[in-house]
């Protein structure tokens, strides 16, 4: 779960890594109280959960009121990669020296989580790892130790020649360490981390949570964008189907995670690319088939479906029942193959009996079957 930079700012001042001053605003009535605290140079900024804000105008920098209320009227009706922008932070601009990139993910070769910072700041992490690899230093941390002192001085001495700055470095460094374990985050960086006047300062924010964490951190769940959200897996959440929108053609339900993956393996190995991975899970119900159907429909890329379930606890007629359900609510205009196996198969099959569902025996028969009538 990703949360904006505003709110991920809030994490940064709890654990006293600096910021500029700031406040959050959602129209244009709030700038007049806003300047009574803030001071200009001011920089605009649209709170928007996508990258390249910046790119597509939406950082602007201001000198006087009436710039700064052009620039959040023009600001505040941007659509960013189909985003509306509802929030924007108004921040004390940094004059500042140099800027440098920190932040901590985890690296899966490694297999471990890594401290990644660089001096040549601002620019994404990508881009420096492509026009400047050589300028950037990572360090492995440990998820018991999290970041040692002396490899956070290691990466310090590379960045700075100055003592003091090391060691303000180390510390800012130590607490976002702190922020990514504690929270069980995926990614936090501080990009551009600027030198102001012998201070170091976090002008921009991100914070990434790992979604299989946030049941031990209930709280968080106040903070997610719902606008930033794929409707589909919020849907699918809500249905407690495992959902993933991937951008194939081919739509995929099956039972069981691993079968999920095989079929899209196999989708892949004769040529075709999933629409999605989805799960129906053990026990389910004509209900949560009915819910699959509906979630997948959804996907406009998906120019057929395959049904693939191997009927143990989950009953084929069930699942039969479930997909007649969507057959008779649903203008389904695309084509759907099943192979269902197992339990209650037969039961399952005469249900379907004058359906438009093509059957499959097996599964790779299944699947070329998909792949064959999925074709542009
Ligand atoms: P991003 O484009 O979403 O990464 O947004 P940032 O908050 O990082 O801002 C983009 C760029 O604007 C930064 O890399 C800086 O170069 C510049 N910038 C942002 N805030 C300030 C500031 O307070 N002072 C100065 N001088 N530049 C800033
Ligand atoms: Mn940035």
């Amino acid at each position: 779960m990703k949360i904006h930079e505003y709110q991920a700012k809030e994490f940064f001042r709890k654990y006293n890594i600096p910021t500029p001053k700031e406040k959050l605003i959602t129209n244009l009535d709030e700038v007049d109280l806003a300047l009574s605290e803030l001071n200009f140079p001011i920089v605009a900024k649209a709170q928007v959960l996508v990258g390249g804000r910046g790119k597509a105008g939406g950082v602007q920098f201001c000198q006087t009121p009436e710039e700064l209320k052009e620039a959040v009227k023009r600001i505040l009706s941007m659509t960013i990669k189909n985003l509306a922008v509802k929030k924007l932070l108004l921040a004390e601009a940094v004059k500042y020296e140099k800027e440098f990139y920190l932040g901590i993910t985890i690296d899966r070769e490694r297999r471990a989580p890594v401290l990644i910072a660089s001096a040549a700041g601002g620019m994404d992490i990508e881009e420096i790892a492509l026009r400047h690899p050589e300028q950037i230093v990572i360090t492995e941390l440990s998820p018991f130790l999290r970041l040692k002192s002396y490899k956070a001085r290691e990466v310090g001495n590379v960045l700075f020649s100055d003592k003091e700055l090391v060691n303000k470095f180390i510390e800012i460094a130590a607490k976002l360490t702190n922020i990514f374990f504690d929270y069980e985050c995926n990614l936090v960086e501080i990009n551009p981390l600027v030198l102001a006047d012998r201070e170091l300062v976090a002008v921009d924010a991100k914070i990434v949570f790992d979604d299989n964490g946030l049941y031990r951190h209930p709280e968080l769940e106040a903070l997610r964008d719902l606008d930033a959200e794929e409707k589909s897996e919020l849907l699918a959440k809500q249905a407690d189907l495992s959902y993933v929108k991937l951008t194939g053609h081919v739509g995929c339900i099956v039972n069981g995670a691993g079968l999920a993956m095989a079929t899209m393996d196999l989708i892949k190995k004769y040529g075709a690319e999933p629409a999605n991975f989805l799960d129906i899970g053990g026990s389910s119900s004509p209900q949560k088939m009915r819910e699959a159907m509906r979630i997948i429909l959804m996907d406009k890329n998906v120019r057929g479906i395959l049904v693939n379930i191997f009927g143990g606890i989950t009953r084929c007629d069930d699942v039969a029942q479930g997909l007649l359900w969507a057959l008779k609510e649903e203008e389904i205009k695309v084509p759907i193959v099943a192979r269902l196996t197992g339990t209650n198969e037969l039961e399952a099959r005469m249900l379907l009996e004058n359906s438009p569902i093509v059957f499959a025996r097996t599964m790779t028969e299944g699947v070329k079957k998909i792949v064959e009538l999925t074709r542009s």
